[in-house]
C-alpha cells in the first residue's frame, strides 16, 4: 500500500529527482522549492474531485469541503496582492494568458507583447504558441545600447497597430517593469493592459517589486517561480471583469479544476503573508546582485549590466562557448542553468549566446551573499576550461559539499538500501 511496493520504477524515478534536486545547485530562474506543506497539499484525495464552476455555485455535489479549498485559497490571495478579484483556477501560467484573451479578445485581434526573443514569453504571441495563431500579434523589444524596454518603440507600435490588448511582462529581464508607463501607453490607444507577473510575483507579493495591482486591468502569473507555491497559474483584476474571467476560466477554456493544486496554493498563499517570506525575497535580490557582482568580477559581460530581481543573463558572446555549450559544462557539475538567447542575439533559441540564471531557489536553501560570490567563482571556473573534466569533477566536489551545508527535502530522501546516483548527461 505504498508507491514504493505498488510501482518502483515511478518510485524510483521520483527518489532520484529528490536526490537530483538535493545534491546540484539549482540557478534556473523559474523554478524553487516548495515547502513540505506545499507539496503535501498537493499529493492527497482532493485530486478525486470534480469542481467545475466556483465556490458556492458548482456543478457537481459534494463540493463543500473543496469550496473550502477554494475560499481559503481566493482570500489568501486577495490579502497577498491586494486584490478585488482572483481566480485561482488556471492549470498554469500560459493558461492564465490563454483565459484573459478568452474573456475580452476575439480570434484576430491584435496584441502587443514583448519580443520572445528579448525576453518575453510564449504566451505573449510568439508564432509558435496559441496567441501568436489565434491573433494577430505585434511585438516590441528592448533598445540595442541600454537593454531596457523601448517604451518609444512600444508607444509607436501600439498607435499603429491599435492593438486591443497590451501584454507587460517576460520571462529574461533582469530589471525593474514599470506598468505604470505601459498604462499611459495603453490607456492612449483604448487598450487593455495586462501585467504578466510569472517570474515576479514573489518580489510583488512582498512590496520590493512595484505591483500592477490597481494599474493594469489584468494580472496574470504562475504560483511556482518566486511565488514557490505548486505548479499553477493565478488571474488577477479589477471587479468589473471578474465575471467575464470566471467565465473565460470555466467553461471558457478549463474544465474542472485541479484541487489538490488549489490546496496548495492556499498553503502557499498562507506561507507568502508571513514576515519570514518578505525577508526571503528581500534575501532574493541581494543574493542575485552578489550573483552578478562575483561573475561580473570574473569577466563576465551581463545583459544590462545587472539586475533589479531575482535573475541575470550572462552574455557569452566574447567568451567563445555558446549558451548550450556552457549549460551542458555547467550540469556536468551539479549547477543547473539555462541557454537562454539574449537580445539581438545572433544564434537560433537551440544554441544561444547566454545563459539565464536565478537565486531563488539557492535563497530558499538558505545562502546568501558569501556564496553567491563561491558559485559565482565556481561558474567562472568551469566555463574557463568547458572540457577539462578533472576541473569539472573538483567544481562538483564544491558542489556537493555546499548542498549539504545548506540542505533541503531532508525527510523525502531514502536512506535504507537506496544509493544515490547523479546522472551526468
Ligand atoms: C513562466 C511564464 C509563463 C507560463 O507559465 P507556465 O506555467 O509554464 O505555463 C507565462 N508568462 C511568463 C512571463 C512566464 O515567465
Amino acid at each position: 500500500m505504498s508507491l514504493k511496493m505498488d510501482d518502483p520504477d515511478v518510485y524510483q524515478a521520483i527518489q532520484s529527482e529528490v536526490i537530483r534536486e538535493k545534491y546540484t545547485l539549482n540557478m534556473i530562474a523559474s523554478e524553487n522549492y516548495a515547502s513540505p506543506a506545499v507539496i503535501e497539499a498537493q499529493a492527497n484525495v482532493l485530486t478525486n474531485k470534480y469542481a467545475e464552476g466556483y465556490p458556492g455555485r458548482r456543478y457537481y455535489g459534494g463540493c463543500e469541503y473543496a469550496d473550502i479549498v477554494e475560499e481559503l485559497a481566493i482570500d489568501r490571495a486577495k490579502k497577498l496582492f491586494g486584490a478585488e478579484y482572483v481566480n485561482v483556477q488556471p492549470h498554469s501560467g500560459s493558461q492564465a494568458n490563454m483565459a484573459v484573451y478568452f474573456s475580452f479578445l476575439k480570434p484576430g485581434d491584435t496584441i502587443l507583447g514583448m519580443d520572445l526573443s528579448h525576453g518575453g514569453h510564449l504566451s505573449h504571441g510568439s508564432r509558435v504558441s496559441f496567441s501568436g495563431s489565434f491573433f494577430d500579434s505585434v511585438a516590441y523589444g528592448l533598445e540595442q545600447g541600454s537593454q531596457i524596454i523601448d517604451f518609444t518603440q512600444v508607444s509607436d507600435l501600439a498607435k499603429k497597430h491599435r492593438p486591443k490588448i497590451i501584454i507587460a511582462g517576460a520571462s529574461a529581464y533582469p530589471r525593474t517593469i514599470d506598468f505604470e508607463k505601459f498604462q499611459d501607453i495603453a490607456s492612449s490607444v483604448d487598450a487593455y493592459l495586462m501585467a504578466d507577473i510569472a517570474h515576479i510575483a514573489g518580489l510583488v507579493a512582498a512590496d520590493l517589486h512595484p505591483s500592477p495591482v490597481g494599474v493594469a486591468d489584468f494580472i496574470t502569473s504562475t504560483t511556482h517561480k518566486t511565488l514557490r507555491g505548486p505548479r499553477g497559474g493565478l488571474v488577477l483584476a479589477k471587479e468589473q471583469y471578474g465575471a467575464k474571467l470566471d467565465k473565460g476560466v470555466f467553461p471558457g477554456i478549463q474544465g474542472g479544476p485541479l484541487m489538490q493544486i488549489i490546496a496548495g496554493k492556499a498553503v502557499a498563499f498562507a506561507e507568502a503573508l508571513k514576515p519570514e517570506f518578505r525577508a526571503y525575497q528581500q534575501q532574493v535580490i541581494n543574493n542575485a546582485r552578489a550573483l552578478a557582482e562575483g561573475l561580473t568580477a570574473s569577466g563576465f559581460e551581463l545583459v544590462t549590466g545587472g539586475t533589479d530581481n531575482h535573475l541575470l543573463l550572462i552574455d557569452l558572446t566574447s567568451r567563445g562557448i555558446s549558451g548550450a555549450e556552457a549549460e551542458i559544462a555547467l550540469g556536468r557539475a551539479g549547477i543547473v542553468v539555462n541557454k537562454n538567447v539574449i537580445p539581438f542575439d545572433k544564434k537560433g533559441p537551440k544554441v544561444t549566446s547566454g545563459l539565464r540564471l536565478g537565486s531563488p531557489a539557492l535563497t530558499t536553501r538558505g545562502m546568501k551573499e558569501k556564496e553567491m560570490k563561491v558559485i559565482a567563482d565556481l561558474v567562472g571556473k568551469v566555463l574557463e576550461k568547458p572540457s577539462d573534466e578533472k576541473n569539472i569533477e573538483k567544481v562538483k566536489g564544491i558542489v556537493l559539499e555546499l548542498c549539504r551545508t545548506f540542505p533541503i527535502y531532508e525527510h523525502l530522501e531514502q536512506k535504507e538500501g537506496w544509493q544515490p546516483h547523479i546522472v551526468v548527461s
